[in-house]
């Protein structure tokens, strides 16, 4: 069985209405979560948080203004390459860097981490990597986060195996298995929040975790039904596709078939 470790690096804040309608203007803090499954067969890493080179990279020019937006707060020591090695871990004791998706708080950590194999999905990369300036931006992409030879080490999980999943996993019916989990680490797509956007079932001891990412900002969402804010519409990818998304979470947690965990639930 497969067990994850929650890091926290890092967190921003903004109007707890932006994630959920009705919240109100108050500023909320929204942790950026990274997480460390392990099997015995290997170690992976799920996104990297805030990472110093985030604030290096939006100090000023175009990229200032996602800080403006979303203001980070962020201490060195709360790095995820710092919290690995807090545990003794380096970056070569990672089977794999796996990228939920390309915004700027799920890759900052990337530079630390140079040399790790990089899962992520093919269509999303294709899409965003020649992204430069305001079209960058529109989409939470900061090019100078990506490490030099990035393209060496990135994997595309369209590549891996397609598999059924187990009826209890309903609606989800299909994933990518990864390499060398032993069927205990399976890649999904949860589509619309940004281009080629993932999630992971996760077989515990403690049944199935779905990391889903920012499917949904606050479980409100999925279980209401509510989606964010139109303001938070102006950064997703596909409006259709998110609240489809958002259906089949809602459907998932209904039944009870895996627990889910948002990369930024907390703050509400
Ligand atoms: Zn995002």
């Amino acid at each position: 069985m497969a067990t994850i470790t929650v890091f926290e690096a890092g967190y921003c804040t903004h109007p707890g209405c932006m994630v959920l309608p009705g919240a109100g203007l108050k500023a909320c803090r929204f942790p950026a979560r990274a997480y460390l499954i392990e099997t015995p067969q290997g170690r992976w890493l799920w996104d990297t948080g805030y990472a110093s080179h985030f604030l290096d990279s939006t100090r000023d020019g175009v990229f200032a203004w996602y800080r403006r937006m979303t203001p980070v707060h962020f201490d060195a020591k709360e790095a995820v390459a710092a919290q690995l090695r807090a545990r003794g871990l380096q970056a070569k004791d990672l089977s794999a860097v796996i990228l939920s998706h390309l915004h700027g708080d799920h890759i900052a950590g990337l530079r630390d981490l140079q040399g790790v194999p990089t899962w992520l999905s093919g269509a999303g990369w294709a899409a965003t990597r020649s992204l430069r300036g305001i079209r960058a931006l529109r989409k939470a992409f900061v090019p100078g986060l990506i490490p030099p030879d990035f393209e060496s080490s990135v994997i595309a999980v369209e590549g891996f195996n397609r598999i059924a999943l187990p009826a209890e996993l309903a609606p989800f019916t299909e994933a990518y298995e990864a390499p060398g989990a032993d069927g205990e680490l399976l890649i999904v797509e949860l589509p619309g929040h940004a281009a080629g956007h993932l999630g992971a079932f996760v077989a515990t001891a403690q049944g199935w975790v779905l990391l889903a990412s920012d499917a949904a900002w606050t479980p409100a969402n999925y279980r209401e039904r509510i989606g964010p804010s139109r303001l938070a519409h102006t950064i997703m990818d596909d409006a259709r596709a998110y609240h489809d998304t958002l259906d089949r979470l809602h459907q998932l947690d209904q039944r009870g078939g895996a627990r889910i965990w948002l990369t930024h639930e907390g703050a509400l």
